[in-house]
C-alpha cells in the first residue's frame, strides 16, 4: 500500500493536503534539556502549538506537517503525537541527525553504518525512543544533515573524504540511503548555505545517497536557496532530486526577508520554465516551542520563532503570483509534490 506514515498512522497521499516539508514543533540545541530555564510545560506547550496550528489550518488549509527535529535537538515524540491528536494535523516525524559540529552525541559517531541504518529503519516501522523509553509513535521519514553548521563562520572545511562531510556524518548519510533502499522513504536533508560557496553540497549528498542504492526522486534537499546559486539549482534538479524552498519569511544568511524571498521567487520562475516545477516543495523552518533559557541578545535563532503561519499565503505565494505563477502550480508545489515524496 502507498502510504504516508504520521505520528497517529498511516494516511492516504489523497488524504495529505496542503503540506509543508520542514518544520519544528519543538527544537532545543542538544544540552539544553540539563537547563532549567529551558524546561517546559507539557500540556501549555501542546496547547499553544496547537492553536498555531489550528489557525495555520483554518485560515490557509494546511494539512500535513514534517516534524525535521532531529533526535538530539529535542525531538519529543509524545508532544508530538499529542499537538496531532489536540490539533488534528497530520504530522510526520523523523528519524536522524543535525551536522556533527552542532550535534550527533558520540554514542552515534562509534556505531558502523549498518548499525544507523537498522536505528532508521526500526524507527519507522517500530516506533521512536526517548529518554531511555520506547514508544510505538513511528516516524515517517529521514533527516541527514552535512557541513559547516554555525551559519555565519563560512564553509565547512574539507572532511577526509574530500567533501563536506565529516566521516561521522558520510556514515550517518550513507546509513540513510541503505534504509531509504530498504523501505522507499523520503530523505529530507539539511544543506550549510555557506557550502554552497566553495562545492555543490546536494550533489554530495546524492553521490553518496546514490552509491547506497539510495531513489534520489525520494530526496528533498534542503536550503539550497538560503544563498542560491542558479546553476547549482539546477545541477540538482537534473539529478532527478527535489528542492526545497525554505525560510519563507527568515531572513536566515540574508539581509531581510524581503530580500530572499524575492530571490527564491526569480529562481521558482526560472525552475518552472526550465521544467522543473515537479521536483519543488515550499516550507518555513519554523520554531513553534524554542526550548532556551531568557535570551540577553539577539540570536539568528529567534528569527526561526517569529514568522507567522500565514506569511507564505499573504506575502510569498502573490509575490509568485506577480510574476505569472499559477494557482494550479502552487497546488502542484503545495500539494501533489510532497504527498508523492513522502509516500512509501
Ligand atoms: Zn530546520
Amino acid at each position: 500500500m502507498i502510504k504516508l506514515r504520521t505520528v497517529l498512522g498511516d494516511i492516504s497521499p489523497g488524504d495529505a493536503g496542503v503540506t509543508l516539508t520542514h518544520e519544528h514543533i519543538l527544537y532545543a540545541n542538544p544540552g539544553a534539556e540539563f537547563d532549567r530555564r529551558a524546561a517546559f510545560d507539557f500540556n501549555t506547550v501542546a496547547d499553544e502549538v496547537t492553536t498555531t496550528m489550528q489557525k495555520g489550518m483554518k485560515d490557509h488549509g494546511i494539512r500535513t506537517m514534517v516534524d525535521m527535529t532531529a533526535c538530539e535537538l529535542g525531538r519529543h515524540p509524545d508532544l508530538i503525537a499529542e499537538v496531532a491528536r489536540r490539533s488534528g494535523m497530520n504530522i510526520i516525524a523523523i528519524t536522524g541527525f543535525f551536522p556533527e559540529r552542532l550535534g550527533i552525541p558520540y554514542h552515534w559517531r562509534v556505531q558502523g553504518i549498518d548499525y544507523v541504518r537498522d536505528f532508521f529503519i526500526s524507527d519507522i516501522t517500530q516506533g521512536m525512543a526517548f529518554g531511555f523509553a520506547s514508544t510505538d509513535i513511528k516516524a515517517g521519514a529521514i533527516k541527514i544533515a552535512t557541513g559547516s553548521g554555525d551559519g555565519h563562520g563560512g564553509p565547512a572545511p574539507d572532511g577526509p573524504n574530500g567533501t563536506h562531510m565529516t566521516r561521522t556524518e558520510e556514515h550517518l548519510v550513507r546509513a540513510a540511503g541503505r534504509a531509504q533502499a530498504a523501505l522507499g522513504c523520503c530523505v529530507n536533508t539539511h544543506t550549510d548555505p555557506q557550502d554552497y560557496s566553495v562545492r555543490n553540497p546536494g550533489i554530495e549528498q546524492l553521490d553518496v545517497l546514490e552509491s547506497e542504492g539510495a531513489d534520489p526522486a525520494k530526496v528533498i534537499i534542503g536550503h539550497a536557496l538560503v544563498n542560491l546559486d542558479m546553476k547549482q539549482l539546477l545541477e540538482l534538479c537534473e539529478r532527478g532530486t527535489n528542492l526545497q524552498i525554505d525560510h519563507i519569511g527568515i531572513p536566515w544568511q540574508n539581509p531581510s526577508a524581503e530580500s530572499l524571498d524575492e530571490a527564491m521567487a526569480v529562481a521558482v520562475c526560472e525552475l518552472v520554465e526550465a521544467g522543473y516545477l515537479d521536483q519543488l516543495v515550499f516550507t518555513y523552518d519554523r520554531f513553534f516551542h524554542h526550548c532556551r533559557g531568557p535570551v540577553t541578545e539577539e540570536e539568528p535563532e529567534m528569527l526561526n520563532e517569529g514568522v507567522d503561519l500565514s506569511y507564505m499565503f499573504d506575502s510569498f505565494l502573490p509575490r509568485l503570483a506577480k510574476k505569472g505563477f499559477t494557482e494550479a502550480e502552487v497546488k502542484k508545489v503545495l500539494v501533489d509534490n510532497p504527498a508523492r515524496i513522502l509516500a512509501f
